[in-house]
C-alpha cells in the first residue's frame, strides 16, 4: 500500500509493509523497527520527521562521522525541509564544516560548537546576499572559523582568520556572479573552507567533485554557465 505523502528525502511515495524491519534513520543514524520506507528505501524516524530544517541539520551533523562536508551538505539538501533557497543554508555551511572538522581532529565538543554556530547563524537574515553584500553561506564560513578558534571581537589572530575566511568565500561567490543560488554559494563556501583549513590549520578534510542535483528546482539556474552544472 502506498501513501501520497512523499519521502522527506527524495519525494518518492512511501511504502508500508506488513512486517517490521530494523532500519537506520537517514538523519540521526539511530536504529529503529519500522514498516515504512520510500520506494528508494529511505527511512526517517518519527522524531526527525517532525523536526524543522534547522533542527534536522543539527541532528544530522551531531550523528555524522563523515569528514566530507560536500557530501554532507548534498545529503542534507536533499531533504524537503531544506528549501531551494533560504536562510537555513547560513547554518548548513558552518554545521557541516564543524562536524567534519571535529570528526577529523577527534574534537569531542562538537555538540557545543554546533549549538554556538546555530545561534550565530540564526542572526543572518534571508536575502542578506542581495541587501547587505554579504552572502550568508559565506558568512557561515567565518562563523566556522570563529567557533573553532574561539574568536571574539577582541581576539587578534583568531579575529583576523575569521574575517579572512569570510572574505575568501565572498570573493569566490561574487566572482561567479548572480542571481543568488544557495546551492552554488554553499558549495563554493565549503570548497574555500577546505583549502583554508589545509593551508592555515594543516587539517585535511575530504572533498568531492560537485555535480549539482538541484538544477531542476531552481528557476534562475545559470545552467551551463554554472561550474557545478552537471554535463551528462
Ligand atoms: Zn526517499
Ligand atoms: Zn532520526
Amino acid at each position: 500500500m502506498e501513501n501520497k505523502t512523499g519521502c522527506l528525502i527524495c519525494g518518492e511515495n512511501l511504502v508500508y509493509q506488513s512486517d517490521y524491519k530494523t532500519l537506520d534513520c537517514y538523519f540521526c543514524k539511530g536504529t529503529f523497527q519500522s514498516n515504512v520506507t520510500c520506494l528508494n528505501n529511505h527511512y526517517v524516524c518519527d522524531k526527525c520527521h517532525s523536526q524543522s530544517g534547522i533542527e534536522l541539520i543539527e541532528t544530522y551533523c551531531l550523528n555524522s562521522k563523515s569528514v566530507n562536508p560536500i557530501e554532507m551538505a548534498t545529503e542534507i539538501m536533499h531533504s524537503e525541509k531544506i528549501k531551494m533557497h533560504g536562510p537555513e543554508h547560513h547554518f548548513l555551511v558552518p554545521a557541516v564544516l564543524i562536524s567534519s572538522y571535529c570528526n577529523a581532529v577527534n574534537d569531542e565538543s562538537k555538540p557545543l560548537k554546533l549549538e554556538t554556530a546555530r545561534k550565530r547563524a540564526e542572526k543572518i537574515l534571508g536575502g542578506f546576499c542581495g541587501t547587505h553584500g554579504n552572502c550568508g553561506a559565506g558568512v557561515g564560513t567565518g562563523i566556522f572559523i570563529s567557533v573553532i578558534t574561539h574568536s571574539t571581537p577582541l581576539a587578534k589572530e583568531e579575529w583576523s582568520l575569521s574575517n579572512l575566511m569570510t572574505g575568501k568565500s565572498l570573493i569566490s561567490i561574487a566572482s561567479h556572479g548572480g542571481p543568488r543560488c544557495c546551492k552554488r554559494d554553499v558549495y563554493l563556501s565549503i570548497l574555500e573552507s577546505i583549502q583554508f583549513l589545509k593551508k592555515k590549520f594543516d587539517v585535511s578534510l575530504d572533498s568531492s567533485k560537485v555535480k549539482c542535483q538541484f538544477t531542476d528546482n531552481n528557476k534562475e539556474c545559470l545552467k551551463t554557465s554554472c561550474l557545478f552544472y552537471p554535463i551528462l
